[in-house]
């Protein structure tokens, strides 16, 4: 116990320290391979805003990855991004012309990073174009849209991946390995932890028609993915109460707070909190017979600490979006088979499970789930 609470003042004092640190001086282990000369992934983001800041400045760390086209509906944002990462205006679009990408040669792959409910439209136009699809979670705003984009993406014969950037990040990768290798013997319980105080309530995050549900869309879909590669089970049935407290900020259609039990095959359960009203809530705990794994902070971009039974786990830390970006590279140059899968399928669980969340919490019974 005394190491853990060491462990834990440790993790306490770094995440604070490094958090001070601006932009992405926090990074340790990736810088760009000014080298390389084989064939890089050529990206144009579609949506210039916060989380694409944030990946475009991710992706100057990459080697195999490269920022080459812009698509916006803002011509003021596209000439600053142009000056910032010298991008031809010939490889610039707005939201009308960007199905014009199918003849630029300069464009292998579209990032999607906009409101969660044009997902699904924006990519299967982007496979219409005949370009790889890489999008934001949640990938769509419903199961059947996700299924629309997976058929939209065969047909295209492109590959539609999903930003689920955890899946490439050292500690949790370790977990799953010392999982696999029986570490922690029979599994027995999840708990996830998902949540934030959000802020402006005219936000999209907030309109259901932009967002397509509140904080299960958002943040608690890193506690029902976490779930499935903690544990390494996909779950067969789902049990959910939600609470909502401020029903003039959270509007019918968004929840506020959902907690949720997922049961698995194997007989491990999961318990799994998402909010929107409340903070310090980021964390995953791993429960087996015979040892236990944490990761705290979990997903947020703090860098990611584990633990385990025998102490802390000692992994660089990364800038989650870059090393996504590369091993997305490889994925779609290479045909790589990443340890945990980023394709639509996976994506297309994830929202199976958030559908039967919304489906237990409205009924108040249980439901089962077939992903
Ligand atoms: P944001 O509001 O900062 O950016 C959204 C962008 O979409 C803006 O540039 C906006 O101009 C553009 N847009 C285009 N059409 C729009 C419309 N009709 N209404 C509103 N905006 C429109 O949001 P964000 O935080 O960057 O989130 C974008 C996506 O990225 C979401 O799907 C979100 O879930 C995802 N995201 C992922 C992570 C992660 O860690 N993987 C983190 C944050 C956000």
């Amino acid at each position: 116990m005394d190491t853990r609470r060491k462990f834990l003042q440790k993790i306490s004092g770094s995440a604070i320290g490094l958090s001070l640190l601006p932009g992405l001086g926090m990074a340790t282990r990736l810088t760009a391979d000014k080298t390389f000369s084989g064939k890089t992934l050529n990206v144009a983001i579609l949506g210039l805003g916060n989380y694409a800041t944030r990946v475009a400045e991710a992706m100057t760390l990459c080697t195999r990855a490269k920022l080459t086209g812009l698509i916006s509906g803002t011509p003021s944002k596209i000439a600053a991004w142009q000056a910032k990462y010298n991008i031809p205006a010939k490889n610039c679009y707005n939201y009308d012309n960007y199905d014009a990408i199918q003849d630029n040669s300069d464009i292998d792959a579209v990032y999607i990073i906009t409101p969660n409910a044009l997902h699904a439209e924006e990519a299967i136009r982007v496979a219409k174009a005949g370009k790889q699809v890489i999008c934001e979670k949640p990938m769509a705003i419903s199961v059947k849209e996700g299924e629309e984009m997976i058929d939209a993406c065969k047909k295209a014969h492109v590959k539609l991946l999903v930003g689920y950037r955890m899946h490439f990040e050292p500690h949790t990768l370790e977990i799953i390995r010392l999982r696999k290798a029986g570490e922690f013997g029979k599994i027995t319980f999840f708990q996830g932890l998902s949540g934030f105080t959000i802020g402006d309530p005219s936000q999209w995050r907030l309109n259901p028609k932009l967002s397509g549900g509140g904080s299960m869309m958002d943040i608690g879909i890193y506690s029902v993915n976490g779930s499935r590669y903690m544990i390494g089970e996909d779950p067969v049935w789902v049990n959910a109460v939600e609470t909502k407290n401020d029903p003039v900020k959270f509007v019918a259609g968004i929840d506020e707070t959902m907690q949720f039990q997922l049961g698995f095959p194997g007989g491990a359960v999961a318990s799994c909190l998402s909010t929107y009203s409340m903070n310090n809530l980021d964390r995953f705990f791993l429960d087996g017979v015979n040892g236990f794994a944490e990761l705290h902070p979990a997903t947020g971009y703090d860098p990611t600490e584990g633990f385990t039974h025998k102490g802390p786990l000692n992994f660089p830390t990364t800038v989650h979006q870059a090393v996504q970006m590369d091993e997305m590279a490889a994925i779609i140059l290479d045909g790589k088979q990443p340890v945990l899968p980023v394709d639509g399928e996976e994506a297309l669980k994830d929202l199976k499970v958030i559908e039967g969340i919304y489906k237990s919490a409205k009924s108040g019974k249980t439901v089962n789930l077939t992903i």
